[in-house]
């Protein structure tokens, strides 16, 4: 049977991946606690992200700038006067949906019975509105297409309203409009405003790039699909300058780098594809999205924007400081323009968990049971190797732990002696550990240990000394 997100969700829990915020108060809905194996991971792929954009390219430096930022900050990226979603309530379950996925529910429930027409149909209407800022016709769309609240089962709805996404919260103790200040709902703008800073201090050449990685929160109305799409969660931008007219050379240079990127942290390429934007911001000339194929279908894990000189430009209009680069190839003076490619860190480790996430069916007849377990790249697996005793005597546990002392520099190594060696191993299956190493009385006599390989189960016998370059081999990427 195909995982379903409840699988996924309940695996992370158990297993100590992703916990609910706040469990022992039931919750708070649309956050989520990492826990111990979950920390692990996305600290795997965050590194790996890091390095593959500051250390493997020469012109990508990193910073890493405060969550709050002066609120005209906000004004100038466009975002106090236009973050908004449309909602809607439904008066008799007293709910609350975001008008703009009640109606793509809808088109892509035409698309599933076949109606393909129908359903392009609805999305160049519900295009066209949104575009045009129209939020009665967004209502009477919805109305229109019979679309009921599935809690009420009725289409009493109120009028659309525009409800802008940003927490904002009082610096100081008085409670007047000058305090009022956001939690920065994206981290591009804390790079945007550093862009001179970077550049001057860094000797930095166009074309050049800034990294960040970062939390960001965002009141999202309809928050579901685990870490999918929470209100506080981290992302991981990258913002290239480069000269005017030379973007969309970059912006496809970026898109496929990004691409390689997925691919290499093991996501498959037929559950990756490109979206291409029609309908663009205001402020972009190309955008494209990296989906992933979910559960739930395929959805954005990453963006890749051209966002022209927009937020430099804006910028340099409310600060009245210049955001001008010398270009002395030129011998010119002007506003870069910038490609940004920006991935949630908490949907890609979605997508990887997913991905990861194996049930299997082995043995035959009475002996067959169902396998699982996380068949995570070696880089990115919260344990690379766990070193078991065969027996708790016989100097076994001693031997053992001689070798995770031996390994514990290079890799992230863990003892294990409890329990028979069976279900050693499917602990660390349901964890994603690569290698377990078992220690038995030929250790003693002649420095060999078994590795068990977690995707095939095969052993194969090596010596001490050879365990840190095989495991070393496939860590790396
Ligand atoms: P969506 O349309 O799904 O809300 P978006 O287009 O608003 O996403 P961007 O503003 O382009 O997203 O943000 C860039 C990336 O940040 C997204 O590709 C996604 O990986 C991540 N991201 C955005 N919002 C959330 C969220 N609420 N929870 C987790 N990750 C998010």
């Amino acid at each position: 049977p195909a995982t379903s997100l409840q699988d996924i969700i309940a695996h992370a829990k158990e297993y100590g991946f992703v916990f609910p915020s706040s469990e022992i108060y039931d919750g708070l809905q649309a956050v989520y606690d990492y826990g111990q194996n979950g920390v692990e991971l996305k600290n795997n792929l965050k590194t790996l992200w890091w390095k593959a954009m500051t250390q493997l390219n020469d012109n990508v430096v990193g910073i890493d700038a405060a969550i709050f930022m002066h609120p005209l900050t906000w004004k100038a990226s466009g975002h106090v006067d236009s973050f908004n979603d449309p909602m809607i309530d439904n008066k008799d379950s007293k709910k609350r949906y975001r008008a703009d996925q009640l109606l793509e529910g809808k088109a892509e429930q035409y698309e599933k019975a076949g109606d393909e027409a129908r359903g392009q149909a609805l999305r160049n209407e519900l295009g066209r509105l949104q575009g045009a800022e129209d939020m009665e016709g967004l209502r009477n769309l919805i109305i229109s297409e019979g679309i009921v609240c599935p809690i009420s089962g009725t289409a009493n709805w109120t009028e659309v309203r525009q409800f802008n996404l940003m927490f904002s919260t009082q610096v100081g103790s008085v409670a007047e409009d000058a305090s009022l200040i956001y939690l920065r709902p994206e981290t591009a703008q804390g790079i945007f405003v550093n862009f001179l800073n970077v550049q001057k201090t860094g000797r930095m050449k166009i074309p050049f790039g800034i990294a960040q990685i970062g939390k960001a929160f965002r009141n999202e109305i309809v928050a579901r699909q685990f870490t999918f799409r929470m209100r506080e969660f981290e992302q991981m931008e990258m913002q290239f300058f480069v000269r005017p007219g030379t973007e969309m050379d970059w912006y496809e240079r970026w898109r496929d780098t990004r691409l390689n990127f997925h691919k290499a942290v093991g996501l498959p390429a037929e559950k990756l594809k490109f979206h291409i934007h029609e309908k663009l911001a205001h402020y972009a000339n190309a955008a494209v999205d990296i989906e992933y194929e979910f559960p739930f279908g395929f959805r954005e894990i990453e963006g890749i924007h051209s966002r022209t000189d927009f937020d430099l430009k804006s910028h340099q209009e409310l600060s009245r400081k210049k955001m001008q680069y010398f270009d002395p190839e030129i011998n010119q003076n002007y506003i870069p323009y910038v490609v940004e490619t920006s991935v949630g860190a908490d949907r890609l480790f979605l997508a990887v968990f997913c991905n990861a996430y194996t049930e299997e069916v082995v043995g035959e007849g009475d002996t067959q049971k169902t396998r699982t377990y996380l068949k995570l790249h070696p880089a990115l697996a919260p344990v690379k190797a766990a070193v078991f005793p065969l027996v708790r005597k016989d100097g076994l546990p001693e031997k053992a732990q001689q070798i995770v002392k031996q390994l514990r520099s290079e890799f992230r190594v863990i003892y294990e002696e409890r329990d028979a060696i069976g279900k050693r191993y499917t602990r660390q299956d349901l964890i994603g550990t690569p290698f377990c190493i078992a220690v038995d009385y030929q250790t003693l006599e002649d420095d060999t240990v078994t590795i068990r390989y977690r995707d095939t189960t095969e052993q194969v016998r090596v010596p001490i000394s050879e365990l840190k370059q095989r495991i070393g081999h496939d860590v790396s990427m």
